[in-house]
């Protein structure tokens, strides 16, 4: 093992099967020899949750809806309570209103764009603001962005400008956060068929795009970004911060 996260205690936030972005992450977390925590969506996505966090012996497994007020703040009181601390924590959630994802950005409506950006931003700065007390020794935030933010990609519509404003809360959040020993970045994969992807129009072909276009040529998969996130919440990482890391086999460089 090229490093270990033994000892270190972290939150994943944004499991919704075994397929998630944050299910190989959470894969990587523990097989470094972290002890996690992780949450679910609401008693219909428990179960799928449940196979992968008995499969990683997770410690806690707590209800999480963004949404519903006090929720967030319980899992970091369990947390306070249990643990007494927290490491890192890992932020993998996104959410936009079909009828607003699948229109123009310009025909978006206040109501749909203030959804996506308190579901899959402000939920970001909310955690990051309970995690801090409980991060005394340090630690790492992590959240997952896509290119979509900085380029118009065909279908990606209102993500795009959310994603860049998450992008903007992690600089922001580890230039407030930092003397406190606190890191933040995004992690930007290039696209991976997920729950969440199904929601974005014409994906199969996005998804045959990157694949051509990537000097690599070919797709990344969630242990791929878990490789990455494992790393950047590990001591090797801890003068590394404020960062949008692409893990997209070079998509990013290609006009
Ligand atoms: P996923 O469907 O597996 O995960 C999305 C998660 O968001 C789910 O666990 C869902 O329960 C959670 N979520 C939605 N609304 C929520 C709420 N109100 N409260 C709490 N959780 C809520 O899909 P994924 O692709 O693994 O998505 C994880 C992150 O990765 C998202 O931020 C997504 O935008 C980002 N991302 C995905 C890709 C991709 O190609 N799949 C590429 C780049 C970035």
């Amino acid at each position: 093992m090229p490093f270990s996260l033994a000892g270190k205690r972290g939150l994943v936030v944004g499991i919704a099967n075994h397929e998630s972005i944050a299910a190989g992450c959470a894969r990587a977390f523990v097989n470094a020899g972290a002890t996690l925590a992780a949450t679910y969506l609401n008693a219909k996505a428990e179960p799928f949750v449940r196979v992968v966090t008995d499969s990683l012996a997770c410690d806690l497994v707590l209800p999480c809806d963004v949404r519903v007020p006090g929720q967030l703040e319980a899992v970091f009181e369990t947390i306070r309570t249990g643990w007494g601390r927290l490491d890192f924590l890992l932020h993998a959630v996104a959410f936009a209103p079909r009828e607003d994802l699948h229109g123009r950005v310009v025909d978006s409506s206040a109501e749909g764009f203030g959804i996506a950006m308190d579901i899959s931003c402000h939920s970001f700065l909310r955690m990051a603001r309970l995690a801090e007390p409980l991060m005394t020794g340090g630690g790492c935030l992590l959240t997952v962005t896509f290119y979509g933010s900085e380029r118009v990609v065909e279908h990606y519509n209102l993500m795009g400008p959310v994603k860049a404003a998450l992008e903007s809360a992690v600089r922001y959040t580890a230039a407030e956060l930092g003397p406190k020993g606190i890191r933040a970045h995004a992690i930007s994969p290039g696209p991976i068929r997920t729950r969440a992807a199904s929601g974005i129009e014409q994906f199969d072909e996005l998804m045959v795009r990157a694949a051509a276009q990537a000097p690599e040529r070919h797709l990344v998969d969630v242990d791929d970004v878990g490789a990455l996130a494992a790393f950047l919440v590990g001591d090797g990482a801890k003068h590394i911060t404020g960062t949008v890391i692409p893990v997209d086999g070079g998509q990013h460089l290609m006009a």
